[in-house]
């Protein structure tokens, strides 16, 4: 007879509607480097998934961009939702970008990526759906004519992704902003990275993501991660 005070219903992470962050340029020069910009760096490869482990708040900037791709980077960026707790055996992931303490970038991407597939394909899988049909409206005027449907765009994407994060391996830890930007361009360029923008900005439809849709969306995903 010494009943526990229940639990309150709000679960543990959760996502606010002002945490949801549509961006429409480039973070150039904040983290985006006006070098990297230059050579053709896409805004459809721009985002961020976070989680405040103290607050609960999860968080995202995805690119307010082409619908495809800016799906493709939002769609991997919820799969860093919750990583620090699931991928615990992986140094953590603290940003790309220049004060990186990840040294495992690459294995915090791929799980990343995997994990973001697997959760829209559980909790909303009528958005795959829907971008199906889509991609294929859009093929049917002959673009995208290399790809067969939109998950082979995704892995497209995801390889594309993933050699961007090969542009930061290795990058010295300095203070010196012009040494480690220089050092990402230099590496961008090494890996053929330049080629790849030209390609990626040539497999743009022209029609821009729903940002009322997309959160909607969201706000479903992050309810069910919420819940894992
Ligand atoms: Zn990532």
């Amino acid at each position: 007879m010494n009943p526990e005070i229940p639990e309150t219903a709000r679960p543990k992470y959760f996502l606010p509607k002002e945490n949801i962050l549509p961006q429409d340029r480039l973070p150039v020069p904040d983290l985006i480097s006006k070098k990297w910009a230059d050579l053709g760096w896409p805004l459809e490869m721009q985002g961020t998934g976070k989680t405040d482990r103290k607050t609960g708040e999860l968080r995202i900037w995805y690119p307010k961009g082409d619908v495809f791709f800016s799906f493709a980077t939002l769609i991997h960026e919820l799969g860093h939702w919750r990583q620090e707790e699931i991928d615990e055996n992986l140094n953590k992931r603290e940003e790309i970008f220049p004060d990186s303490k990840a040294t495992d970038l690459n294995a915090n991407e791929q799980r990343a990526y995997k994990r973001g597939l697997l959760r829209v394909k559980k909790y909303v899988p009528e958005l795959l759906q829907e971008l199906e049909a889509k991609f294929q409206q859009h093929q049917g005027t002959g673009k995208l004519k290399n790809f067969n449907n939109f998950e082979q765009l995704l892995e497209w994407h995801k390889n594309f992704g993933l050699a961007v994060a090969n542009s930061f391996v290795g990058a010295p830890d300095t203070e010196d902003k012009e040494e480690y930007e220089n050092y990402v361009l230099e590496k961008l360029k090494a890996l053929g990275m330049e080629e790849k923008f030209k390609e990626f900005a040539s497999l743009r439809v022209g029609e821009t993501i729903d940002t009322e849709y997309t959160e909607n969306v969201l706000m479903k995903i992050a309810n069910d991660t919420a819940n894992e």
